[in-house]
């Protein structure tokens, strides 16, 4: 029997009446309907890693303070209230690094026994479903708008009148924006809300009285909105065809994107961060 190549259906079966479609518009509603508001941003390698000796990053580097990466907004040069390439408006953070996107975040391990032990946040990890136009990429960035953690870290004072937000790298700042202080104090003392410092526009500490003396070790514990990491293999690229009332047409008409699929961390569990 000769080998034959097959670029069709059998001669006598029937496409019409028997496909099925992934209908991309029910997950559209579903991510606009059950999604979770997340400020997005993408992540790029720190230039000034590309050094010869060590290829670290430089702690004192302006771009990344220290982190090796940086975060910059998935479509440039948007503001808020401006149209994406979609024409759906966008809203923009005040860093000017995120962007605004609905996700649908499910847990990440689908065995009851760990949630009954550990609870829907096993690990720290989330699977995040986001529209087809959201193409996340390996390490961007999701803050989860209306959602509240606490963060507990150490800070050496450095004598300045503000605690700045400075990322995880720099021992004289938070880690993260604060939005609710739960306990500040040295050795010696407690500092309290209110009299002796309190929350700014930037999620950083002002200080009003009692400043404490330069080098001294500060332990805060606060609530932020959980930072998470894009760390596994994203799906970045799914597709499908679908038909619907246009079975004639060709392949390339049929094509559409599906939502886009990703695993993220909090970014403090994932290696490196
Ligand atoms: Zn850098």
């Amino acid at each position: 029997m000769k080998p034959e190549i097959i670029t069709g259906l059998p001669s006598g079966v029937k496409e019409k009446g028997q496909r099925v479609d992934f209908r991309t518009e029910q997950f559209d509603l579903a991510i606009q309907t059950k999604g979770y508001r997340m400020w997005w941003s993408r992540a790029a390698v720190c230039p000034c890693r590309n050094n010869e000796q060590t290829d670290q990053p430089d702690i004192a580097c302006s771009i990344c303070k220290g982190s090796g990466r940086w975060h910059f907004l998935p479509e440039l040069g948007l503001s808020t209230g401006d149209k994406d390439s979609n024409g759906n408006t966008v809203e923009v953070n005040e860093d000017g690094d995120a962007l605004l996107i609905l996700a649908i975040c499910t847990s990440a391990t689908q065995d009851p026994q760990i949630f009954e032990k550990f609870g829907e946040w096993t690990f720290g990890t989330i699977k995040v479903t986001t529209q087809p136009g959201n193409k996340l990429g390996y390490r961007d960035r999701l803050v989860m708008l209306d959602a509240e953690m606490s963060w507990a870290q150490l800070i050496e004072f450095d004598g300045a009148d503000t605690i700045d937000v400075t990322g995880g790298y720099q021992r004289n700042g938070l880690r993260y924006k604060c939005i609710n202080p739960i306990q500040l104090r040295s050795v010696a003392r407690v500092f309290k809300n209110g009299a002796d410092y309190q929350v700014n526009a930037d999620g950083g500490l002002d200080w009003f009285a009692n400043k404490p003396a330069t080098g001294t070790m500060l332990s805060l514990n606060y609530t932020i909105n959980p930072v998470f990491e894009v760390f596994d293999h994203v799906y970045a690229f799914r597709n499908t065809l679908v038909a619907k009332k246009k079975l004639t047409a060709s392949k390339a008409e049929q094509h559409t994107t599906m939502p886009v699929h990703a695993m993220a961390k909090l970014d403090y569990l994932v290696e490196g961060a």
